[in-house]
């Protein structure tokens, strides 16, 4: 089943890949699998690219979101629907139901964006590698080739597959 994701307010924190994890270890925690490095993985290349958002509104992310997946050749008939109704004190920045996508309206920023809408792109795909290279290929079309490299070689630290066959424009 796909999983009811999200992304981490993150951003603020320290860059773990500075950290020189030992494979299944970082900051103290136990690290299961490929979601804990994929989260780790686009918290790091976030932090690295400097994006500096403020939070968007919903038309801008709608714009943003639409333009994304014009470039990066989703074209269809549907669109993402937002909706900013993550509460303020939720430790997330957004997620999304399989339809909506959820935003937290003082956190919502272009990455945050990209991530929900690789999910939405991919309900059922939890952060596997489909999901990571749609990613990749998202952020490619929406932030440039040198972001997309950021987020690549942070999935390559982190040990996060990626499948890059769904990250062609
Ligand atoms: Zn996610």
């Amino acid at each position: 089943m796909g999983s009811k994701c999200s992304v981490s307010a993150g951003a603020t924190g320290p860059a773990r890949a500075d950290s020189g994890l030992p494979a299944g270890t970082a900051d103290g925690l136990e690290f299961t699998g490929q979601t804990d490095w994929v989260d780790c993985a686009e918290e790091d290349a976030e932090l690295e690219l400097e994006l500096d958002d403020g939070p968007l509104t919903t038309v801008e992310a709608e714009a943003f979101a639409l333009d994304v997946l014009a470039r990066a050749g989703w074209c269809g008939d549907a669109v993402p629907v937002f909706v900013f109704d993550v509460a303020a004190d939720d430790w997330r920045a957004g997620w999304c139901d399989g339809s909506a996508i959820h935003l937290h309206s003082q956190l919502a920023r272009r990455w945050v964006v990209l991530h929900e809408l690789a999910h939405w792109l991919r309900p059922m795909d939890g952060h596997e590698p489909e999901l990571c290279g749609v990613l990749v290929g998202l952020v490619r079309a929406g932030l440039g080739e040198e972001a997309a490299d950021r987020l690549l070689d942070a999935y390559r630290y982190f040990d996060s597959e990626v499948d890059l066959t769904w990250a062609a424009a």
